[in-house]
């Protein structure tokens, strides 16, 4: 008698084998949130990890018990730092563990979220459907889940290009359609909306960098006189992106007055509240963000202040129509139909580039539905107050300086020391730079009027108090530390 051929398969010869590596990765990740509150904020990746992992393609197969090993021993242990309550860089979200829950239970499901009749796709349109909701856009507008903001700011500006072209702008291309398009942005924009432009062929100089007044909002006087300047030369305005929460100090825009002056002139308005759209939840902040509800895109993130696990953006798109005709075109292998699994329109695919999509709805709406936005609110509250403490704190320490005061959840500082603009600006850097290789506290840089300041992003969920008072006293130490030699000299 024949043995039946074993044709190859990917699943485990022993499924109680990999269950149990699947048991022990969930206790381990579950104790890796959990022990956040006590391990070093950052811990550089060591060289020993490094050369563990930089080999050759494997050929061979590896029990599955051992590749966890080795991800477990070098790689774990070293991630960037932000699910840590001492991360105040840039603008990162620290997840949540239900999030990771989400984010697991997708991957089991594996599904395609281009199109089709599946729930993936009926979970997506609920978390846009809350987004329309919160943000004020009308129930006609649509959405697409995005790797990011910067993702959704290209959609975005994409169909405000497809919109205010002279001609079929996707067909003819911005050579022949879209001769003489700019577009404004202040110089506190996120260097995204300058990229888009690039990608969608309208070039970085078609973008003007509008002037800030001293609270770093876009000067809507300037704005003004721009468009007519431009116009004055024959060039085409068609849009202008505000911000609600700029990366450097977490300045708002005027939302309101930056709108009207958009409609006025009849240009697409942008909105980039990347973290910002944490301001809506925030009774001290909403009213300055709410006039979101009149922009024609809105794009932001789930991955920073509310708190999803990387990646998970949106971009909000009030005419539907025109976002579809930016991006639709299916050819006939990609037919939708009436019934069975090619039905479940729309489709997403026909809302952005990608035909393939990542079901990245399920983690957000795992993290809405499990803390709540009361849960949420509370967090993007939390961290608006320790703004507010550490702003008093720096003010109240003669050997620290304010150099922007707590707008949103930034504070950005600088330690003094009697030397020059250039050496202080490196003593700070180095402070900084201390901070993070000791695993103290992860703080950024940034330069505001040609200073070095120290930049505290509080977007944590897990940021208390006594990690802000950890960080103030280290940054005195090693200030300290830093100048005992050069001050004395
Ligand atoms: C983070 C950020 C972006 C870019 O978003 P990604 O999700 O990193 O792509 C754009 N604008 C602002 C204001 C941001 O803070």
């Amino acid at each position: 008698m024949e043995t039946p051929m074993r044709e190859p398969t990917l699943d485990p010869a022993d499924w109680s084998a990999l269950r149990a590596v699947f048991h022990q990765a969930v206790d381990d990740g579950l104790a890796h949130l959990q022990g956040a509150l006590d391990t070093p904020v950052w811990v550089a990746p060591p060289g020993s990890s490094k050369s563990a992992l930089y080999e050759p393609l494997p050929r061979t197969a590896t029990p599955a018990a051992e590749v966890y090993e080795t991800f477990r021993n070098h790689v774990l242990p070293y991630g960037v730092g932000n699910v840590r309550p001492a991360f105040y860089g840039w603008v990162h979200g620290a997840g949540n563990a239900e999030g990771v829950l989400g984010e697991l239970m997708a991957a089991f499901m594996n599904c395609n979220v281009g199109g089709r009749a599946h729930m993936a796709n009926e979970l997506e349109r609920v978390v846009v459907d809350w987004c329309k909701d919160f943000t004020g856009l009308p129930a006609e507008a649509s959405g697409l889940l995005t790797s990011g903001t910067s993702m959704a700011t290209v959609l975005a500006i994409a169909t405000a290009r497809h919109v205010h072209a002279d001609g079929d702008v996707g067909r003819e291309g911005v050579a022949v359609a879209g001769r003489g398009l700019v577009g404004y942005a202040s110089t506190e924009a996120h260097s995204c909306i300058a990229k888009a432009f690039d990608l969608l062929g309208l070039g970085r100089n078609a973008l003007r960098a509008v002037p800030v007044n001293t609270a770093r909002e876009m000067d809507s006087a300037a704005l003004e006189a721009m468009i007519a300047t431009d116009r004055a030369a024959g060039l085409k305005p068609f849009m202008v992106a505000a911000t609600v929460g700029t990366v450097n100090t977490g300045a708002i825009d005027d939302i309101a007055g930056i709108g009207a002056i958009a409609h006025r002139e009849g240009l697409w308005f942008h909105v980039d509240a990347a973290f910002g759209i944490g301001a809506l939840f925030s009774d001290a902040h909403k009213a300055k963000a709410a006039p979101m509800a009149r922009a024609e895109s809105i794009a932001f993130d789930f991955h920073k202040w509310f708190q999803v696990p990387y990646d998970a953006g949106i971009v909000l798109i009030r005419d539907a129509k025109a976002h579809y005709e930016t991006f639709a075109g299916r050819k006939e292998y990609l037919a939708s139909s009436e019934r069975g699994l090619a039905a479940g329109e729309p489709w997403y695919c026909d809302y952005g580039p990608e035909l393939s999509r990542t079901f990245r709805a399920l983690k957000v709406w795992f993290t809405l539905k499990s803390h709540g936005v009361d849960g949420i609110s509370a967090i993007i509250a939390k961290n608006i107050a320790q703004a507010r403490y550490l702003e008093d704190k720096v003010a109240a320490e003669p050997r620290l300086e304010l150099l922007s005061p707590a707008s949103l959840n930034i504070v950005c500082f600088r330690y003094v020391a009697p030397c020059d603009t250039a050496a202080l600006n490196q003593l700070n850097k180095d402070i900084v730079a201390d901070l993070q290789e000791a695993g103290i506290a992860a703080p950024s840089t940034t330069t505001l009027n040609g200073r070095t300041a120290i930049r505290v992003c509080l977007a944590n969920h897990r940021t208390r108090r006594q990690d802000l008072d950890a960080l103030l006293a280290g940054v005195l130490e090693l200030g300290a530390r830093r100048t005992a030699g050069s001050v004395a000299a």
